[in-house]
């Protein structure tokens, strides 16, 4: 029978007997674990050389000896001598040390669990019966992907751990385009404060008692202004509570992440930012759009439909060779179109309006500067959309040429 433990080893004696493949790879995780390793070996092979190089770990270039176990916590064999495996193990035994044996077919006091880690939690596996490290390490893959997916209940139970605020960037809209940090932070999350646009579908697969406070700002209907959400975010985390600010795309992209994360640390609050997909690569993406292509496109000029149209702005609608892309610019567009008229960009500048990148109801409208206006109004183009402004919008940028097809068919 077995019973697992979890033990610090941080700052503690460990012993390792042998210099081979078998000690390099759980050197590393002894190390990672804090642990004082001493190495007894006559020879080290190049990766447990690299490692006691790196960490100036103490080694002692000679066979083992029984008395070497004396003063360790733990102590890992793997002469590759079953032998020699068997007396350290014996000598530990005698002594009360623990003793992982790595011979083939050998049981010491204690093994080493395949672990899965995320955040905090460490979830391992070990066997009663004979060592499988292939099992073992199927079942910590498959536990590690669930636990990585966020689709097991990694919420504290217990209050009493600080709380904190995570910012996650939660891409265009699909759970599945969100990283596995950020979904693993919502697994997580006490609170979740969540816009309108972004990944909407993850909220339902939150527990029931998790608070979801939704602060979407729809055009035109009332917001919650960004110095009430700042306050909430800082009040729930002041309550002991993990607080996720979930944001459509990434959160430093027009998404006041800066001014959240600024009040967080006014008001002395722990707070981490994870990167989305922002709308400003992907939706164009979601529409064939690359907003860089080689020989097409060399820069991208992102802005806010909303601000005034600045100099730098016309500057990249007329340069033909950056591709412009506008968030928040649907209402925005004739303005936007007159002040780039007016500056000489010409009227046969492609444009393509791409509405919901990313959902079932994504759909591109493919114009130009000079008819967007009437394109867009005739089709009802709504928010939220990106507008992409240069040649790459061009229909059929990424098809075959159909004159090379024929020539190469000749
Ligand atoms: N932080 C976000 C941008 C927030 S501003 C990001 O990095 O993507 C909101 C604007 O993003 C919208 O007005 C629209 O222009 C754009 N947007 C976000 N998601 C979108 C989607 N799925 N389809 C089209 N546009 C989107």
């Amino acid at each position: 029978m077995t019973t697992m433990l979890g033990i610090s080893l941080a700052g503690r004696d460990v012993l390792m007997v042998g210099g081979g493949t078998v000690t390099a790879r759980r050197l590393q995780r002894l190390l990672d674990d804090g642990a004082r390793v001493r190495i007894v070996a006559p020879l080290l092979s190049p990766e447990v050389q690299d490692l006691v190089d790196a960490h100036s770990l103490e080694w002692l270039p000679r066979p083992a000896r029984t008395t070497d176990v004396d003063g360790a916590w733990l102590v890992h064999t793997a002469t590759g001598v079953p032998r020699v495996d068997a007396l350290i193990a014996a000598a530990c035994e005698e002594r009360r040390i623990l003793c992982v044996n790595a011979s083939d077919g050998a049981h010491g006091t204690a093994r080493l669990a395949a672990e899965a880690r995320s955040g905090d939690v460490v979830v391992g596996v070990v066997s009663d019966a004979g060592v499988d490290p292939r099992r073992a390490a199927r079942l910590r893959d498959t536990i590690g992907a669930l636990l990585r997916d966020g689709r097991l209940p990694l919420r504290r139970r217990r209050a009493g751990a600080a709380g904190r605020v995570d910012l996650v960037g939660g891409g265009p809209g699909p759970t599945d385009l969100m990283t596995l940090r950020g979904r693993r932070l919502l697994a997580e999350a006490d609170v979740v404060v969540a816009d309108r646009l972004g990944p909407t579908d993850v909220l339902s697969e939150l527990d029931p008692d998790v608070e979801v406070i939704d602060v979407g700002k729809r055009p035109n209907h009332h917001p919650v202004p960004q110095h009430e959400i700042n306050a909430l975010l800082v009040a729930h985390a002041r309550a002991g509570k993990r607080v996720v600010r979930l944001k459509g795309g990434d959160p430093f992209v027009y998404g006041r992440g800066g001014e959240e994360v600024a009040a967080c640390l006014a008001a002395g609050i722990p707070v981490e930012v994870v990167p989305g997909l922002t709308s400003v690569v992907s939706v164009p993406q979601a529409a064939g759009i690359p907003v860089t292509h080689r020989g097409t496109a060399a820069g991208v000029h992102i802005v806010n439909g909303q601000a005034e149209t600045s100099e730098s702005t016309l500057a990249a609608l007329a340069d033909e060779t950056v591709t412009t892309v506008v968030l928040m610019g649907v209402a925005a567009l004739p303005r936007l179109v007159r002040a780039a008229e007016q500056a000489g960009v010409p009227a046969d500048r492609p444009i393509a309006v791409v509405e919901n990148g990313h959902t079932p109801h994504q759909r591109t409208t493919r114009t130009t500067l000079g008819r967007v206006v009437a394109d867009a109004a005739a089709a009802g183009v709504q928010n939220p959309a990106v507008i992409v402004v240069g040649e790459v919008a061009r229909a059929g940028l990424l098809m075959p040429d159909p004159s090379l097809a024929e020539g190469s068919g000749r």
